[in-house]
């Protein structure tokens, strides 16, 4: 296959923005492959083993800066044949619509290229196809034209005392849109998905199928469609050819290879994205590869309780309110979700956030059955001083790390202690005897930004780049404004729309 001249498009990485692009260039009869740098995790051979699936996350040293640096490794990005969803905890609630237009109406951070209107078919689509469960009916947004294919999951321990406090509170929550399903579902190139067993194990890999990771939805469809997959190929640097690129460098069994195709889909994420740009010297005439990072406010704060709640038990995405969508005062708002959570994961969080150690930290932990957590996900603005650049040290391969320069503005520390002051009270409202605050940054998103103008933006509205043609990008990179919802659904809305892009272009 090396330098096959056949190859109508090459995609890099196969999570939430590669898989769905995928699985559409090979059902419109394209010839596709995808490059991805981890391995299959077929989920039959998953254990049920939180530390044996370290294996899931992008261990890579990333080095971190700034007044409030990101904490990577496991809490940060996937690595395997379906990227970060491998590990994700499936809540697909859809952005609403003024997220899309934060400059219109705070005259702060950017509005997208792109409208809800012009995602709301995409959405619809992805949902069905996934088998996203969820609520019959949603109290925020607007109106659904289809309701959620399956019933929504029941709820865990921590989403049934949230939900019990937010009653008390007068918040109103209601059962999350979660890509596990509540029902069996028939998905062609994997076969019969079955109905969640809720065991809780959705962050270390489901080994099931029930939960909608794209290697058991997209990217199977993309391989019965007649794609082709190379696991544990790491792409070193892009080719160009004629002014375009054509091609890619990777290492795949210690071997260095090189591919050519008609265009190239970079979706490697918002840390190798820019990495690989910035490594190749291509895509950055704007000089924003890299610039905009962002980082949703993401404060857990968690409760001890007498009841026997087992947080490990039970889908740890269950529980959602939107009421703090908009706050007075601030730019933008954040969404409220309950957790769940392993051993080993509340572990390292507690020990990171609170300090604790020793026989104070095994004190504590000899209560995490007892422990109940609320989680934000919060507007994060693009600020000048958050970017990523190539550092002076370098990995294994003699490549120079990402380092990434990170501080909340005053909007997100306002946001963060809003967030804390209300989950605070809820727990408070059910008697918790302890309550505490982790504070957390979530998710890894802008750094090659879409838009309309070539000297700001990297990439245009469907993800195409501005300067280099035969150059895409399909990841959480292209993100404009952080928005203050999860970001998979949204991603994979935006790669089916960036892959009939692609197409018209290739069949013009
Ligand atoms: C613990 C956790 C829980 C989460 N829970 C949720 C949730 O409940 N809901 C939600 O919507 N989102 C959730 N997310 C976020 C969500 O998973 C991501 O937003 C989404 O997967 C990002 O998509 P992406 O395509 O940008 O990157 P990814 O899905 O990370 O895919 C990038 C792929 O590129 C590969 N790659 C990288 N570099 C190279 C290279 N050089 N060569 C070849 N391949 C490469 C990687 O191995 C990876 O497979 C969660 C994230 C974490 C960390
Ligand atoms: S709780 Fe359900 S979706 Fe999550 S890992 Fe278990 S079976 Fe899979």
């Amino acid at each position: 296959m090396t330098n096959n001249p056949e190859l109508d498009v090459l995609v890099i990485g196969t999570g939430a923005g590669g898989a769905p692009l995928l699985a559409r260039l090979a059902a419109a009869g394209l010839r596709v492959l995808a490059l991805e740098a981890g391995v299959r995790h077929r989920p039959a051979e998953m254990p049920t083993d939180e530390v044996a699936q370290a294996g899931l996350f992008w261990m890579d040293e990333r080095l971190s800066a700034g007044k409030d640096p990101v904490g990577f490794g496991r809490n940060n990005s996937g690595r395997g044949v379906g990227g970060s969803t491998l590990h994700y905890t499936a809540y697909t609630p859809r952005a609403q619509p003024d997220d899309f237009e934060l400059l219109k109406e705070f005259g702060q951070g950017v509005d997208w290229p792109l409208s809800y209107a012009d995602l709301e078919p995409y959405y619809d689509e992805v949902e069905q196809f996934l088998g996203v469960s969820g609520p019959s009916e949603y109290p925020w947004g607007p109106p659904r034209q289809r309701p959620y294919p399956h019933p929504a999951l029941p709820l865990n321990g921590a989403a049934l005392l949230m939900e019990q406090a937010a009653q008390q509170s007068g918040i109103r929550t209601s059962a999350a849109a979660n890509a596990a399903l509540s029902r069996p579902q028939e998905q062609e190139g994997y076969g019969l998905r079955p109905a969640c067993s809720n065991r809780g194990f959705c962050q270390a890999g489901c080994s099931t199928g029930a939960k909608a990771s794209l290697d058991v939805t997209y990217l199977a469809l993309a391989e019965a469609r007649g794609a082709t997959i190379w696991e544990g190929a790491q792409v070193t640097k892009l080719l160009m050819k004629g002014g375009r690129v054509s091609g890619a460098e990777f290492v795949r069994g210690g071997k260095t290879q090189t591919l050519h195709a008609r265009q190239v889909v970079l979706a490697a994420g918002a840390i190798e994205t820019p990495r690989l740009l910035l490594l190749s010297g291509v895509g950055n005439s704007s000089e924003q590869v890299g610039r905009n990072f962002m980082a949703h406010v993401g404060v857990q704060v968690w409760g001890l309780v007498d009841d026997d709640l087992r947080p490990y038990k039970g889908i740890p995405g269950g529980l959602i309110s939107e009421d703090f969508h908009r706050i007075p005062g601030l730019v933008g708002g954040y969404l409220l979700q309950s957790l769940g959570v392993m051993p080993v994961t509340y572990a390292t969080q507690y020990a990171r956030g609170t300090g604790k150690w020793g026989a104070a930290l095994s004190e504590h932990l000899s209560q995490y059955n007892h422990v109940a957590g609320i989680n934000v996900l919060g507007e994060c603005l693009p600020y000048a001083g958050n970017f990523l650049e190539l550092s002076s040290e370098l990995d294994e391969r003699g490549l120079p790390k990402p380092l990434i320069h990170f501080s909340f503005g005053e909007n997100e520390h306002r946001m963060a202690k809003h967030a804390e002051t209300v989950m605070r009270d809820l727990w408070a409202k059910i008697g918790a005897r302890e309550v505490w605050a982790l504070p957390r940054a979530a998710h890894t998103i802008g750094t090659a930004r879409m838009g309309h103008d070539p000297s700001s933006n990297v990439v245009d509205a469907f993800g195409r780049s501005h300067d280099t043609p035969g150059l895409w990008i399909c990841d959480n990179s292209t993100f404009p404004s952080s928005l203050s919802v999860n970001p998979g659904l949204t991603q994979m809305a935006l790669s089916l729309r960036t892959a009939d892009a692609l197409i018209a272009e290739l069949k013009a």
